[in-house]
């Protein structure tokens, strides 16, 4: 997607801690030595370049030589998403519908479809603060290609007609999507990591594991737990303006985690700092005292979507979207005068699901391939 790659950081010892670095920046914790238990405690870690971030996958299973197998998997799947969805290489598939905006509608690849179906379901359940359709305005503020900088009012106004999640058709029988009108362009930066995940963690759930931790740029997804047992991970919400602090800890099993921040990427102008994450109404970086809005929900996809529209909508017209009834837990940091506070509007800490721990992270569809790696 992008190719500005996150620098990652080192291993923090912390015991089984993860630290869901707000910065989108990471370092997992060092596994405490213990004594091996029949071989169930064996990890296999590795770490990839893709998507323009870095991705972790550690997963737990007594025979390595097939884990290695089962990350294999994984990097090929996620690969596979990049290549489909960058807005970098004319030869994406992506390219190749955004190019066809204003034209007739296009076929489209299974993923591609069930991921836009997604993302236009997250526009309309925040109103579209969330919009997938977001790209011009990126583009205008250099967001995508560079330079990042103050566009004219004019070149807002043009990005803007140029947006908006209704200007999606998808025809389902067909599996075609057009974009109605010509310069429109699909971003799929805000949601694609999270699906990305989802999509892992499903793989990972047929391959038979139980116990995973993922960490996609920032976002995480915990599977299972640190040693098979009843105690869940253990996650960090990183101090945002500190990135060696803590700000908080809180257990998670099963879910996934997501922050959104104006510091995650920005520029300055004029004195004044413009954040990654757009406004689709205003056209413009979102204006907010929030530093971070951190999310954890059941699946990925709508952590990392959420987590986005959360920063675009505030704590007092978000509240109708999240709370524990529905298994949304969201955090908000935020700027009051020279201090940082927790928003009283937070639902935090998150507790643990009741149809947890067996559903897929993903509804399985009829048509889906099935991958061809199985338990031992
Ligand atoms: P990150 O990718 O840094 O983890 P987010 O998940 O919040 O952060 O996604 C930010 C990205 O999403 C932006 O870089 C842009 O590509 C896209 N984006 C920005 N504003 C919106 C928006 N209102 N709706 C959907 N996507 C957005
Ligand atoms: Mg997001």
């Amino acid at each position: 997607m992008r190719r500005d790659v996150k620098p990652a950081r080192p291993h923090v010892g912390h015991g089984w801690t993860a630290f869901v670095l707000a910065v989108g920046l990471w370092g997992m914790g060092v596994p405490v030595p213990r004594p091996p238990v029949a071989g169930t405690d064996r990890w296999t870690q590795r770490t990839w370049v893709v998507m323009g971030t870095y991705l972790t996958v550690r997963v737990r299973h007594p025979d390595s030589a097939y884990a290695e197998r089962i990350l294999d998997g994984v990097i090929d799947l996620v690969q596979d998403l990049d290549r489909r969805l960058t807005l970098y290489d004319p030869s994406s598939e992506l390219w190749a519908l955004n190019r066809q905006a204003g034209g007739p509608p296009l076929p489209v690849s299974e993923p591609l479809w069930d991921l836009l179906e997604r993302a236009l379901a997250y526009s309309r359940e925040t109103q579209g603060a969330f919009d997938v359709t977001i790209g011009p305005i990126v583009q205008t503020w250099g967001f995508l290609e560079g330079p990042r900088r103050v566009p004219s009012d004019e070149a807002i106004a043009r990005a803007r007609a140029r947006v908006g999640y209704t200007k999606v058709e998808l025809d389902p029988s067909r599996r075609t999507v057009r974009l109605t009108t010509p310069g429109m362009v699909l971003d799929f930066g805000g949601i694609a990591k999270g699906y990305a995940l989802d999509r892992a963690v499903e793989l990972l759930q047929q391959a038979g594991l139980r116990d995973a931790l993922l960490n996609f740029g920032g976002e995480i997804y915990a599977m299972g737990t640190p040693d098979g047992g009843d105690r869940p991970w253990t996650l960090a919400v990183r101090h945002p303006r500190r990135p060696d602090r803590v700000w908080r800890e809180f257990p998670v099993r099963d879910m996934a985690v997501s922050t959104s921040g104006d510091y995650e990427r920005f520029f300055f102008q004029g004195g004044r700092r413009y954040s990654h994450i757009l406004s689709p109404w205003t056209g413009r970086p979102v204006e907010t005292d929030v530093v971070s809005v951190t999310v954890v929900a059941p699946s990925a996809t709508e952590a990392d979507a959420l987590s986005t529209a959360l920063f675009v909508m505030g704590p007092e017209r978000a509240q109708a979207l999240v709370g524990a009834d529905r298994c949304r837990y969201v955090l908000w940091i935020r700027q009051q005068g020279r201090h940082l506070i927790e928003d009283p509007r937070s639902v935090w800490p998150p507790r643990p699901c009741p149809s947890q721990g067996s559903r897929p992270s993903r509804t399985p569809k009829s048509n889906d391939p099935s991958p061809d790696i199985r338990p031992q």
